[in-house]
């Protein structure tokens, strides 16, 4: 299930829902195209567009779920429908956000646009001292961000075991233009730099360290409006905890220009998350299930998406975090609640949608929503 076909004319890939991100930007570019892919080389362009889709495009495209222009999928009953803005249109806007719900997705169809054959790419590594002058230059650099600007704050244990924090960065541009928009980051002195032009199809090699974390994990998003040095300190506090049971533990903060993301009106597709927050990745990986640590994992995960975005409005607090970054191993967003949270007013559309095509509720996994009666 990872075949792509592209249709240049019509600026349009065919991806079965199991090619990889590194598979789609290999193949896309071959054309001088790029479909809105993740930051992960290994992750299904399936799941992520389906749920939402957060990568190196959005600023300039959106998430991938507004992107996503048709769909094959294998109903519960075994019948294969297709979904685009001539057939079952309300299924295709089910799909855009909340296609975990309907049926097997087969194939999507995922607008292509422009893109250069090159990107110029940072990582950048500090040391914990740092850590406020970064989050005051990362505020500095947010006020002037382009469009084809994303940047990405990690906080991370090293090869060495010591903790870090990371800055991973991509300019969509050419390489004077990237190295002026991310200079002030390079002017803080990183004890370790990396920076290069470098071919598009290798920008998601930029989180490859995600790819082959061992053991158990936990991941749950947070959302944030306040992005201050001293509550940035207090997680990294909480996290720096966890770290020592699981030392793979991340937090990432990253940082997209989301204003495409706001501009698509709410009701035009299932995904309800257009709001101005900042995502935030909370994972606790490398977790040892021997450990007694690994059955507390989730209410310790729990508490630093609190502690990450306590000094954020109620709003930002209160929020379930990106839909994406849900546990796949937890059953709590399988409920009633969860899901009439995470699409608000979208909600009774899409259990419209689901007494449709899936009225016996077949597909209950990620956010399961419920039929009408
Ligand atoms: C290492 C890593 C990096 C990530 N990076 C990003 C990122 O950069 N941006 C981002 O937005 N998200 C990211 N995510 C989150 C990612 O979007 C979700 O984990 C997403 O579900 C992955 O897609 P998948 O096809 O691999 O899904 P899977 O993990 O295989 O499935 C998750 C759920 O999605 C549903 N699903 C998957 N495929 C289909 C299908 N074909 N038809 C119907 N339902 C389906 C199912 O309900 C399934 O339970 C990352 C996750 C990981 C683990």
């Amino acid at each position: 299930m990872t075949k792509i076909r592209i249709d240049e004319g019509a600026r349009i890939g065919y991806m079965q829902s199991g090619a990889l991100m590194a598979e789609v930007e290999a193949e896309t570019i071959k054309y001088g195209l790029a479909a809105c892919a993740g930051l992960c080389s290994q992750v299904s362009i399936g799941g992520y567009t389906l749920g939402g889709g957060l990568g190196y495009s959005l600023g300039m495209y959106g998430v991938a779920c507004d992107n996503l222009v048709s769909a094959t999928v294998v109903l519960a009953n075994g019948d294969i429908v297709q979904a685009s803005e001539s057939e079952n249109l309300d299924l295709l806007w089910g799909l855009k956000g909340g296609g975990s719900n309907f049926g097997v997705v087969a194939e999507l169809g995922v607008k292509l646009h422009s893109q250069r054959p090159d990107a110029y790419a940072i990582s950048y590594v500090y040391l914990p001292a740092q850590l406020e002058t970064v989050v005051t230059t990362i505020n500095e650099w947010r006020a002037v961000q382009k469009q084809h600007e994303t940047v990405c704050m990690l906080v991370s244990l090293g090869p060495d075991g010591n903790p870090y924090v990371i800055l991973n960065g991509v300019s969509n541009s050419a390489q004077e233009e990237g190295e002026a928009a991310f200079r002030r980051f390079l002017n803080l002195g990183p004890v370790k730099i990396t920076n290069a032009q470098v071919p598009w199809q290798e920008v998601v090699n930029l989180g490859n360290a995600m790819n082959t974390i061992p053991k158990g994990k936990v991941f749950v998003g947070a959302h944030i409006d306040s992005f201050d040095a001293p509550q940035v300190q207090k997680s990294w506090d909480a996290w720096a905890e966890v770290s020592k049971k699981a030392p793979f533990s991340i937090l990432m903060y990253e940082f997209y220009p989301d204003k495409k993301v706001h501009e698509v009106p709410l009701e035009s597709a299932a995904f309800a998350q257009r709001h101005p927050f900042v995502t935030v990745l909370c994972a606790i990986m490398g977790i040892d299930e021997a450990d007694e640590f690994a059955s507390h994992a989730w209410e310790d995960l729990l508490n630093l998406k609190r502690i990450v975005s306590a000094s954020s409005s109620q709003a930002a607090q209160d929020s379930l975090g990106y839909a994406n970054y849900g546990d796949p191993f937890s059953t709590q967003n399988e409920t009633d609640e969860y899901a009439r949270k995470l699409f608000g007013p979208n909600y009774a559309r899409l259990q419209e949608v689901k007494r449709k095509y899936d009225p016996e509720i077949v597909f209950d996994r990620w956010f399961a929503i419920r039929p009408t009666a």
